[in-house]
C-alpha cells in the first residue's frame, strides 16, 4: 500500500500522469509505528498514518487558481467555495484523464447542489465524528470503571483473605486450647486413677504385712523396686513406698508417664503429683464432700416435710416477732399480709387477728394468749424445800413522829462492827445490813415511817418480815403509833417494841408496854408475845439487844430462800444520779443478783452493769436479804417495784413493754377516761370545769410528790392542774404522745426531753416546760391556771371575831358582844358564823357598835358590839368571819 518512493516524494499517494501519459500511483501517506504503552508494563507497537493534504497548488500539479468571479469581490474565497473547486477538479481529472483542463465555471443549479451535498457531507461527518468521540469517551469511561470495579475487587479480595486468615488462626487457637485442656483433664483423670490405684495397692500391701520392707537408700529405689503388688507397675513405674519406722503416714507417690527409676525422677514425680494433686482425692476433702451431700439430703427431707409448730399470738406482735416464731424470713409474712390485704413492715405491729391468719396461712397451728402471759414464769419457778437456806431478816421501823426512828436507825448503823467501820462512812442506798458479830445479819429498810410501809403494802411488796416499833419512853403510845400497830397488824407482820428515849429521866417504860396492852401488843413482861427493848439512839444503850431480839423473831420466822436461782427482789428507792444513770436500790429476795444479769424492775428494764453494797462497795453478786444499788436500768423505776432477772433481752423488752402499756393505761383511767383535747374544749365551752391536764417528769419520787401535793393545793374547784402521768426520768417519746393524745402541758423537773420527745413535742406544737425549783414550778402553773379563769371577782377574808356574850335587844333583835381576834370587822362587810369551824350562816353585817357609837371598823384586840342581818341564831362561842368580795384581777 505505501513504499518508500511514495514516502519520500510527499507520503501521499496521488495520481498523477507520467509523460507517457500513463496514470501512476503516488505515495501521499506517511507512515510509521509508535510503541503504545499500557500497565503492568506492557507495550505494543502501533501503526501511525500522517495523512497530508494538498489543496490548492500542488507540488506536482500544475492547476492554477481559477479567477473565479460570481458577485464576490476577488479577494478571498471561502472554503465552501475552495472545496466545491476541489471536487470539480476532481471530478474533471477522474473523468477526463487528461492533462490540465480549464474547468468551467459552474451554474448556480449546480452550485447549490454541491453545497448542499457538500453541507450535508460536512454534517455527516460532524456527526460521524460526533459518534466518535461519543464511543471514546464511553470507552474511556468503561475503562475507568472497569479498573475501578478491578480495584474494589482486589481490595475485597485481599480482606476477604485476612478475615480467613484471622479465623483460621482463631480455629487453629481454640482446637488447640481444647486438645490442651483435653490433655491436660486426661492426664488428670489418669493420676487420679493412678493414685487411686496406688493407694488400693499400698492397702492391699498393709495388708501383707511387713513383708514389704524397701531400703531407705535412695539410690537402690527403682520402679521396679516396689514390692507391693501393683497391678499397674508398667505403667506408673516411679512409684514407690516407704514404710520407715513412724513414718507409716509418709507416702511416695509416682505421677504416671514418668518412667524414670532414679533418685531426683523419684523426687520430682512425688512433688509435681504433690502439686498437681486435686482437693477431691485427699481424704479429708472427700469426708467433707460426703458431710455436705448429708447436709443437702437432710435440707431437702426437711423441706419436703415441713413442720408444723404451735406459734404463740399474743395481742399484739410485731412482723418480725411473728416471722421468728414461725421459722421464716419476715419478707414472706409480709408477702402473705399483703396478699390479704395488711400492708405492714417488717417491724410494724399486727393484731392478733391477722397474725392467727398468717400462721393458719403458713400451715401452723396458732395459739393466741393473753397479753399478760408475758408475765408468766417472770417469777421463776417454786423452790423446793431442800434448796431453801436461813436468810437474814428484813426489818421496817414504825413509830409516831419525833420518837427516835430516824436516831434509831442511824445509831444500828453504825454499830455495823462487823464491816469494821463502826462510827465510820456508810452510804446511803435506802437500806442496811446490820451485822452485830453473832447470829445473822439484819437488814433494815432505811426508810422510817408507815407510808413507806404502806406504799410498799399497796403495790403488794412484802419487803418486811419485821416491825421494830419506837415509842418514846417519856411520851408513850401516840396516834401515828397505833397506825403504825394496825399496819403491821394488817400486813401480818410481827412486831419487836423497842422503848427509845430511856436515857431520858422522865423516861417510863412501863407505862409504854402497859399502854400498848390497849392496842393488842402484849409484850413478854406481861405473858404475851412481844418482845419489848428498853433502848436510847443517843446513848447507844441496849442496841445489841435489839439486834438479838429481831434476830430471836427471824428465827421463829424461819425466814428461808433458795441463793441458788435467779434473783428476784424489790426495788426500795430508786433515782436518777446526774453521774450514774439510773441507781436503783433493790432488797434481793431470793436468789442471787449478778452483775451482767438481765433484769426487769417495774416498766423499766436492763442489763445489770455494777452492783454497789451499803458501804459503797461494788460486788460482784448480792445474795437473799442483802440491798444493794443496781446500775444499768433503761429507766427510773418506783419503790416497791418487784425486780426480776429474766434469760434474755427479747423477753425483758416484753414484759417492759406490757407493763408501761399497762401503767399509762392506768393512769389514764385513773384520770378520768378518755382525756382528749376535744373533750377538754366542750367541757370548757360548757362552763363545767377548767382544768390544766399535765404530764410531769421529775428526778426524784420526793420531788415529784411534792410537785403533785403542791398543784393539787393551787386548784380550786373552777379550775386546776390535773396530772395526767407522773413519773421518775428524762421526758421520752411516749410521754409526749400521752401528752397530745389529753393536750396536756409536759413538765420536767430537773430532767430534760430526749431527742426524740423534742422533735414530736416541735412537730405537734406541744409545749414542755422545765424547772429547777418547786415553787416556781407551782407559781407558773398558779399563772398559767388564772389565765384560765373566769374573769370574776374573788372574796377576801377581813378578819375574825369570837362571840363572848349574845345581848336580846327588843325590836332590834340579837346583839352579839365580840372580840376581833383577828383582821379587822367593817360595817359594810359580809359576814358567816361559825359554828365548830363549819359554815352555819352567810350574810351581811347588820351593825357594828363600838359601846354605843356606830363605828365604821374595828381592829383586832378591840371588843365590839355586831349584828347579823336578819338572823338571830347567834351564840356565845360562835365565830363570825367577815370578808369582801373585791372586785380585782384575780390570781390564784
Ligand atoms: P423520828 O421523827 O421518829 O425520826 O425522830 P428522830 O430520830 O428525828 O428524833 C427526834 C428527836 O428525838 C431528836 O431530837 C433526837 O435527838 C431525839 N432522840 C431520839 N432518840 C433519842 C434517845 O434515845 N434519847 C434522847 N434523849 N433523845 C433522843
Amino acid at each position: 500500500m505505501s513504499d518508500a518512493k511514495g514516502q519520500d516524494r510527499g507520503g501521499r499517494i496521488e495520481l498523477n500522469r507520467s509523460g507517457g501519459g500513463k496514470l501512476e500511483l503516488k505515495t501521499t501517506v506517511e507512515q510509521g509505528t509508535v510503541r503504545q504503552s499500557f500497565s503492568h508494563g506492557r507495550s505494543k507497537p502501533v501503526a501511525v498514518e500522517v495523512k497530508k493534504r494538498r489543496i490548492g497548488t500542488g507540488t506536482g500539479g500544475s492547476m492554477r487558481k481559477p479567477a473565479v468571479g460570481g458577485g464576490k469581490g476577488g479577494g478571498e474565497r471561502t472554503g465552501d467555495e475552495r472545496e466545491v473547486r476541489r471536487s470539480a477538479r476532481q471530478d474533471q481529472g477522474g473523468k477526463s484523464g487528461r492533462g490540465p483542463v480549464v474547468l468551467k465555471p459552474l451554474t448556480d443549479e449546480e452550485k447549490k447542489v454541491r453545497l448542499k451535498a457538500l453541507s450535508e457531507a460536512r454534517k455527516n461527518e460532524e456527526e460521524a465524528r460526533k459518534r466518535a468521540e461519543e464511543n471514546a469517551r464511553r470507552a474511556a469511561e468503561e475503562l475507568a470503571r472497569r479498573k475501578e470495579e478491578e480495584a474494589a475487587a482486589a481490595l475485597r479480595k485481599e480482606q476477604e483473605a485476612a478475615r480467613r486468615q484471622e479465623e483460621e488462626d482463631a480455629r487453629r487457637k481454640a482446637e488447640e486450647q481444647a486438645a490442651r485442656l483435653l490433655a491436660e483433664e486426661e492426664a488428670k483423670r489418669k493420676a487420679a486413677e493412678e493414685t487411686e490405684k496406688a493407694r488400693q495397692a499400698e492397702v492391699q500391701a498393709d495388708a501383707a504385712a511387713d513383708q514389704v520392707v524397701v531400703a531407705d537408700e535412695p539410690a537402690a529405689v527403682s520402679g521396679e523396686d516396689v514390692a507391693a503388688p501393683r497391678p499397674d507397675s508398667a505403667k506408673r513405674p516411679a512409684k514407690s513406698t516407704r514404710r520407715a519406722e513412724g513414718d507409716d503416714d509418709e507416702r511416695g507417690r509416682g505421677k504416671p508417664g514418668r518412667g524414670a527409676a532414679k533418685r531426683d525422677n523419684r523426687r520430682g514425680s512425688k512433688l509435681t503429683l504433690g502439686a498437681d494433686d486435686d482437693e477431691p482425692v485427699r481424704g479429708p476433702s472427700l469426708a467433707k464432700l460426703k458431710r455436705q451431700r448429708e447436709r443437702e439430703r437432710l435440707a431437702k427431707v426437711a423441706s419436703n416435710e415441713p413442720q408444723v409448730r404451735e406459734v404463740v399470738i399474743p395481742e399484739t406482735i410485731t412482723v418480725q416477732e411473728l416471722a421468728a416464731r414461725m421459722a421464716i424470713r419476715g419478707a414472706e409474712v409480709v408477702k402473705v399480709l399483703m396478699r390479704n390485704g395488711v400492708l405492714a413492715t417488717i417491724n410494724q405491729s399486727i393484731d392478733a387477728d391477722t397474725a392467727e391468719i398468717v400462721v393458719s396461712e403458713f400451715g401452723h397451728t396458732p395459739k393466741r394468749v393473753s397479753e399478760s402471759d408475758v408475765e408468766v414464769g417472770v417469777e421463776g419457778a417454786e423452790d423446793h424445800d431442800s434448796d431453801l437456806k436461813p436468810r437474814p431478816p428484813v426489818v421496817t421501823v414504825m413509830g409516831h413522829v419525833d420518837h427516835g426512828k430516824t436516831s434509831l436507825l442511824d445509831a444500828l448503823r453504825k454499830s455495823n462492827v462487823v464491816s469494821g467501820e463502826a462510827g465510820g462512812i456508810t452510804q446511803h442506798i435506802g437500806a442496811y445490813q446490820v451485822d452485830i458479830g453473832h447470829g445473822t445479819p439484819v437488814a433494815f429498810i432505811d426508810t422510817p415511817g408507815h407510808a413507806a410501809f404502806t406504799a410498799m403494802r399497796a403495790r403488794g411488796a412484802s419487803v418486811t418480815d419485821i416491825v421494830v416499833l419506837v415509842v418514846a419512853a417519856d411520851d408513850g403510845v401516840m396516834p401515828q403509833t397505833i397506825e403504825a400497830i394496825s399496819h403491821a397488824k394488817a400486813a401480818g407482820v410481827p412486831v419487836v417494841v423497842a422503848v427509845n428515849k430511856c436515857d431520858l429521866p422522865d423516861a417510863d417504860p412501863s407505862r409504854v408496854k402497859q399502854e400498848l396492852l390497849s392496842h393488842d401488843i402484849v409484850v413478854e413482861d406481861f405473858g404475851g408475845d412481844v418482845q419489848a427493848v428498853e433502848v436510847s439512839a443517843t446513848k447507844k444503850q441496849n442496841l445489841d439487844k435489839l439486834i438479838e431480839a429481831i434476830q430471836l423473831q427471824a428465827e421463829l420466822l424461819e425466814l428461808k430462800a433458795n441463793p441458788d436461782r435467779e434473783a428476784q427482789g424489790f426495788i426500795i428507792e430508786a433515782r436518777l444520779d446526774r453521774g450514774r444513770g439510773v441507781v436503783a436500790t433493790v432488797l434481793v429476795q431470793k436468789g442471787t443478783l449478778r452483775v451482767g444479769d438481765i433484769v426487769v424492775a417495774g416498766a423499766q428494764w436492763g442489763r445489770v452493769r455494777a452492783l454497789v453494797d451499803d458501804h459503797g462497795r461494788n460486788v460482784k453478786e448480792a445474795g437473799p436479804s442483802m440491798p444493794v444499788e443496781i446500775l444499768g436500768l433503761d429507766g427510773v423505776p418506783e419503790a416497791g417495784d418487784v425486780m426480776s432477772v429474766v434469760d434474755n433481752e427479747r423477753k425483758a423488752r416484753e414484759i417492759v413493754d406490757y407493763r408501761q402499756r399497762k401503767r399509762r393505761g392506768q393512769q389514764i383511767a385513773a384520770t378520768g377516761g378518755k382525756a382528749t383535747l376535744e373533750d377538754m374544749f366542750n367541757q370548757l365551752k360548757a362552763g363545767e370545769i377548767q382544768e390544766l391536764p399535765v404530764v410531769i417528769k421529775s428526778d426524784v419520787h420526793g420531788s415529784l410528790e411534792a410537785i403533785q401535793a403542791g398543784l393539787d393545793k393551787i386548784g380550786t374547784d373552777e379550775a386546776k392542774v390535773r396530772v395526767l402521768f407522773g413519773a421518775v426520768g428524762g421526758i421520752t417519746e411516749s410521754d409526749i404522745t400521752l401528752a397530745q393524745a389529753s393536750g396536756a402541758l409536759v413538765v420536767g423537773f430537773n430532767v430534760r426531753a430526749n431527742a426524740q420527745a423534742r422533735e414530736l413535742a416541735r412537730r405537734e406544737g406541744l409545749e414542755i416546760r422545765y424547772y429547777s425549783i418547786i415553787y416556781e414550778l407551782l407559781d407558773e402553773m398558779k399563772a398559767v391556771l388564772s389565765g384560765m379563769l373566769a374573769p370574776e371577782a374573788r372574796e377576801v377574808i377581813l378578819g375574825h371575831s369570837e362571840i363572848r356574850e349574845v345581848f336580846s335587844i327588843s325590836r332590834v333583835g340579837k346583839i352579839a358582844g365580840c372580840m376581833v381576834i383577828d383582821g379587822l370587822m367593817k360595817r359594810s362587810a359580809r359576814a358567816r358564823l361559825l359554828r365548830d369551824d363549819v359554815v352555819i350562816y352567810d350574810g351581811e353585817l347588820g351593825s357594828l357598835k363600838r359601846f354605843k357609837d356606830d363605828v365604821r371598823e374595828v381592829r383586832q384586840g378591840f371588843e365590839c358590839g355586831m349584828s347579823i342581818e336578819g338572823y338571830n341564831d347567834i351564840r356565845q362561842g360562835d365565830v363570825i368571819e367577815a370578808y369582801e368580795v373585791q372586785e380585782v384581777a384575780r390570781t390564784l
